[in-house]
């Protein structure tokens, strides 16, 4: 809703840095440091989502303690690229490292 945007310190071409999510300790992207956290510390959409969204905090809730979606954390489409990005990065480091080809039935014993 842009409401949110307004009255909010952060603003969207602010620098966007890696940031761990202070819940899981997992990456949780590369957005805006927001205020209320930790230097380096954001939260990860996992985590926003099992903890967070409709658990007893409202938008304002979310907003003063994470700040704004897609600037300070993830939106639910960021999210699903970062996954789907990470996801190419395993398959790609287990295919050069061998690991998990499974051998075809019948080959060599
Ligand atoms: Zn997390």
């Amino acid at each position: 809703m842009g409401v949110a945007r307004a009255v909010l310190p952060d603003v969207p071409h602010a620098p966007r840095r890696y940031l761990r999510c202070n819940c899981c300790g997992g990456e949780a992207g590369r957005f805006v440091q927001h205020w209320n956290q930790d230097t380096g510390w954001g939260i990860c959409r996992d985590c926003l989502e099992r903890y967070y969204i409709g658990k007893g905090h409202d938008a304002g809730g979310v907003l003063s303690i994470f700040g704004v979606e897609g600037v300070n954390y993830a939106s639910a489409e960021q999210w699903k690229r970062l996954k789907a990005k990470e996801a190419a990065a395993w398959a790609k480091w287990k295919r050069e490292n061998g690991i998990g080809v499974v051998q075809p039935e019948g080959g060599a014993s």
